[in-house]
């Protein structure tokens, strides 16, 4: 995790020094002083600071390009780029001193201004000082109102603060900003905001306005599973299980996947209903439709153990063991079914069998975008902050190929 925010640190250093070259020329030549540019290109310091940077080693580019700097102490890019660097390398009061410095000086332009506010909010906001990052990006906005580096830190400085209305009208000014090609990203994280501004409304006890929420989350994303699951429970607190359980029926429609968040809720709406017998009817087709399935098993095995038949149940764990031996939630149910049937020695025997082969797991969640792992599903990464990037990793026994490489479990 740590490798990757260094990278990433790095990677945008590195465009933005590329930018500052760019920049730096034009300047050079307004101010019309050719030597000094000359100087730092025939430095081999700039170079060597730039490979260092590519290969990861962030002590010796900074090293290299403070001596780069030296030779031209007006290179404002270049001074950037290494408050950016201390900034990456956890230096914050380093970077907030070198940055602030920047903006003592004379005849900067709206432009350069804008850039040096940036980095100086992206400091604070490492630092942790919220408001002073919060204000340095409302700074970048004034000078350049169409800064979506400014808008998209500032969306989620506001998510960190739970400030949900507030992110919701930044990420709409980015969405537009961003034009068609990003909008589907837009509007799915624009229907994660409306979800916790509905489930503000929801713990407030504002049944009404929570629904509404929910349904314009739907709305603009119709797969965000999320707020399915919390409108169905306010159709369930005011009194309409009829509603509920569509709502909820229609979350595993737009997303089978994740059909067990509303396997629980469903079950027991159903017996509300008096029609138990529609549970076992949707868990059996919803592990015809993905025969890996092995929450909507281990839901239809308790479900089948309650009635009275421990040996269908076990079937059924046993399936779901072999496909997901990483689930402990299934070797406990089997380990349950097991000592209601009084533990007999084949059925043991047989789930030995199974297991001796798996390949067990913790952690079963991971963020697609950083690898953060959890053992629960995350609608937001608390790692990087971004909407929606966890998905389950299955791990299936090894096969005989796999087997041969000794232990490779990471
Ligand atoms: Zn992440």
């Amino acid at each position: 995790m740590q490798d990757y925010t260094v990278l990433f640190g790095i990677l945008l250093a590195l465009l933005l020094g590329l930018a500052g070259g760019k920049a730096w020329e034009r300047y050079k030549l307004q101010e019309g002083r050719w030597v000094d540019r000359r100087k730092i290109r025939q430095s081999p310091h700039f170079i060597l600071g730039l490979n260092h940077l590519v290969s990861g080693q962030v002590d010796l580019a900074i090293e290299d390009l403070e001596k780069a700097a030296r030779l031209d102490p007006g290179a404002l890019e270049l001074r950037l780029v290494l408050g950016n660097l201390y900034r990456e390398k956890g230096q914050v009061g380093r970077a907030i001193h070198e940055h602030q410095s920047l903006l003592q000086r004379p005849r900067l332009s709206k432009l350069e201004h804008a850039n040096i506010q940036l980095c100086l909010g992206l400091d604070y906001r490492r630092g942790g000082f919220v408001d002073r990052a919060a204000a340095a990006f409302a700074e970048v906005l004034k000078l350049d109102p169409n800064s979506e580096a400014a808008l998209a830190n500032l969306e989620k400085l506001q998510e960190d603060q739970h400030q949900w209305q507030e992110a919701y009208v930044t990420r709409q000014r980015l969405a537009q900003l961003a034009g068609p090609p990003d909008q589907p990203k837009s509007q799915s994280i624009l229907a994660f905001l409306e979800n916790e501004i509905g489930l503000q409304a929801l713990k407030e006890g504002r049944l009404d306005d929570a629904a509404r929420r929910f349904e314009a989350a739907i709305e603009a994303d119709g797969t965000i599973v999320t707020a399915f699951i919390h409108l169905g429970e306010v159709r369930m607190r005011q009194g309409d299980v009829l509603a509920a359980v569509s709502t909820w029926e229609r979350a595993i429609d737009v997303a089978p996947d994740r059909a067990y968040l509303a396997l629980d809720r469903l079950e027991r709406a159903y017996k509300e209903m008096q029609a138990p017998g529609r549970f076992a009817e949707l868990c059996r087709r919803l592990i015809a439709a993905s025969p890996r399935e092995w929450r909507a098993r281990l839901a239809l095995a308790r479900h089948l153990g309650e009635q009275g038949r421990p040996h269908d149940a076990l079937e059924l764990l046993l399936e779901g063991l072999e496909h997901n031996p990483h689930a402990l939630a299934i070797h406990q149910a089997i380990w349950n079914t097991l000592s209601v049937m009084d533990l007999p020695r084949p059925l043991v025997a047989r789930y030995i069998e199974v297991t001796r082969q798996s390949v067990f797991y913790l952690d079963p969640h991971v963020c697609v975008r950083c690898r953060y792992r959890s053992t629960e599903l995350l609608w937001q990464c608390p790692h990087c902050h971004e909407w929606n990037t966890f998905v389950e990793e299955r791990i299936s026994p090894a096969t005989d190929q796999e087997a041969e490489i000794p232990a490779a479990v990471t």
